[in-house]
C-alpha cells in the first residue's frame, strides 16, 4: 500500500526546506515533496510574496539559522554573506535566493510534485495524501488530476495567511502594503489608510504609505505603547536560541523599522505623521475608520493547511504538540503553520515564527521523527 515512499513533506518554504535538510540523504529518494509552486515555490512566502521586504534579522543571525542544520554547518553562504556587512539586514529575496541555491542538491534527489494538497487522511499505519490537478513532474504513478498517495509519515510545512480583522472597509493585502511599488499603484495620495499593528510589518507599511504620498495615516496599536517591538525598548528575541543576546533595542535587530518608528515619534514626518491610537480607544478608532478609504492588517498570521482527518474522519490539528511538532502518530507540523514556543530570556513563552526558531525546533525533533 505504501510503495517506495517513507515521507511526504508538504510545503517548500523555509520550514519544509530546513526539514528536508535535516533528513539523512539516503531518505531523500524515499521522500515525496509537494509545493503548489513546484521548484518556483522553494523559499515559500519569503520569495513569492515578501521578497522586497527587508529581513528583521541580520545576515549574521540568518547565517546562524542555516548553520544550525548539521549538514550546512560549513557552508559559506555566498549569496547571503558575500562581501556584505554581516550586521546589515538583507532583503527577504536574498534569504530566499540562498535557500534555493543550497537546496539544489536535495531537490535533485527527492520526488517533487508541483501540486496543491487538498487533504491528509489517516489510514491504518500511515496517511493518504490527496492532491489536486496541475502540472506534474513526478514519477510516483500520479495521473496529474485529483490523485492520492499513501505514505507512513507526513510533515506539514504549509505556512500561514495574514490574519484579517472584521472591519467593513476595503483591505489592502499585506503583500501589497509591504511592497513600495505595488502600494504606490494601489492607493492615491488623498486616501486615508488605517494600519492595524505597529510591529515590524506595520511600521514598514507606514513608511511605504508616506513614500506613496499618503498623509492620512493612522496606526492602531495593542498594549501600553505603539512600536513596542520596533523601537527604543528592550525586547525578547528568539536569536537567543542561536547564541544571540536574546534582547535588542532600537539599534539592534529591528533596525529599519526602529529608525522609522523613532522618526515618527520625534515628529520628523511633519504633516504626514501618523495618528497613533490604542485599540482600546473605541471612539477614536471609530472616527478613524469612518474616515478611512482602506485598512491594512499587519497583526500576525493564521496557519494555512490542508484538511487533516483522523481514522474516524475527525478534524486534526488542534492537538498539535509545539514541543515535539507532532499532530498525530506519523503526522508532524513545522514553520508558520505549526510554530514552536520559545522561552523568552526575561521570562514567559512566545510563539516562534522566524528561521532560527524553525531550524532549532526541527533539529530538536528530527530523531524522534526518523525513528517514529
Ligand atoms: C513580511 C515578513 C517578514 C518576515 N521576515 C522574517 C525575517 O526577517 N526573518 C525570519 O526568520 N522570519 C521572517 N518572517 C517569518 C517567516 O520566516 C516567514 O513567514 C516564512 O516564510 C514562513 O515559512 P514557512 O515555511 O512556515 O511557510 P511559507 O514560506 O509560507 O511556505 C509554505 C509553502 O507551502 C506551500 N503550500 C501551502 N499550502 C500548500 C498545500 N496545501 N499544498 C501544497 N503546497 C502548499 C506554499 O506554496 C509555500 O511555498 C517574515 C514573515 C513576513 C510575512
Amino acid at each position: 500500500m505504501f510503495g517506495k515512499y517513507e515521507f511526504a513533506v508538504i510545503g517548500l518554504g523555509p520550514a519544509g526546506c530546513l526539514f528536508l535538510a535535516c533528513l539523512p540523504d539516503d531518505v531523500w529518494p524515499r521522500t515525496l515533496v509537494f509545493d503548489a509552486g513546484g521548484v518556483g515555490g522553494v523559499g515559500g512566502d519569503l520569495g513569492c510574496r515578501y521578497g522586497n521586504v527587508r529581513a528583521n534579522l541580520t545576515r549574521a543571525e540568518l547565517a546562524k539559522a542555516f548553520w544550525a542544520i548539521p549538514r550546512w554547518v560549513s557552508e559559506p553562504l555566498p549569496l547571503l554573506l558575500g562581501d556584505a556587512d554581516p550586521d546589515t539586514c538583507p532583503l527577504l529575496s536574498v534569504v530566499c535566493d540562498q535557500l534555493r541555491e543550497i537546496m539544489k542538491p536535495i531537490l535533485a534527489r527527492v520526488t517533487l510534485h508541483s501540486q496543491h494538497v487538498t487533504s491528509v487522511s489517516q489510514i491504518v499505519g500511515g496517511w493518504c495524501v490527496d492532491y489536486g490537478s496541475g502540472s506534474d513532474s513526478d514519477s510516483s504513478g500520479g495521473s496529474g488530476s485529483g490523485d492520492s498517495v499513501c505514505v507512513p509519515k507526513v510533515v506539514i510545512c504549509t505556512g500561514g495567511e495574514p490574519r484579517v480583522l472584521d472591519y467593513s472597509k476595503p483591505a489592502i493585502p499585506l503583500s501589497v502594503a509591504l511592497d513600495k511599488v505595488a502600494l504606490a499603484s494601489y492607493i492615491r495620495p488623498t486616501d486615508c489608510v488605517v494600519v492595524f499593528g505597529t510591529a515590524h510589518s506595520g511600521t514598514l507599511i507606514m513608511r511605504n504609505l508616506r513614500e506613496a504620498g499618503c498623509s492620512g495615516i493612522t496606526g492602531i496599536y495593542r498594549g501600553s505603547t505603539p512600536f513596542r517591538w520596533s523601537r527604543g525598548h528592550t525586547v525578547d528575541c528568539p536569536c537567543a536560541l542561536l547564541g544571540g543576546t536574546g534582547c535588542h533595542d532600537s539599534e539592534g535587530v529591528k533596525q529599519e523599522s526602529a529608525a522609522i518608528a523613532d522618526a515618527i515619534v520625534r515628529g520628523e514626518w511633519g504633516s504626514a505623521t501618523p495618528t497613533l491610537i490604542s485599540v482600546t480607544e473605541s471612539e477614536a478608532l471609530e472616527t478613524a475608520l469612518n474616515a478611512a478609504d482602506y485598512v491594512v492588517y499587519a497583526v500576525g498570521f493564521n496557519g494555512r493547511m490542508p484538511a487533516l482527518r483522523g481514522l474516524g474522519g475527525e478534524v486534526l490539528g488542534a492537538d498539535y504538540n509545539p514541543g515535539t511538532g507532532q499532530i498525530a502518530p506519523g503526522l508532524w507540523g513545522f514553520g508558520l503553520a505549526f510554530p514552536a514556543m520559545y522561552t523568552k530570556p526575561r521570562g514567559g513563552e512566545a510563539i516562534d515564527v522566524g528561521l532560527p526558531g524553525f531550524a532549532m525546533h526541527i533539529r530538536a525533533c528530527i530523531d524522534a521523527i526518523k525513528n517514529g
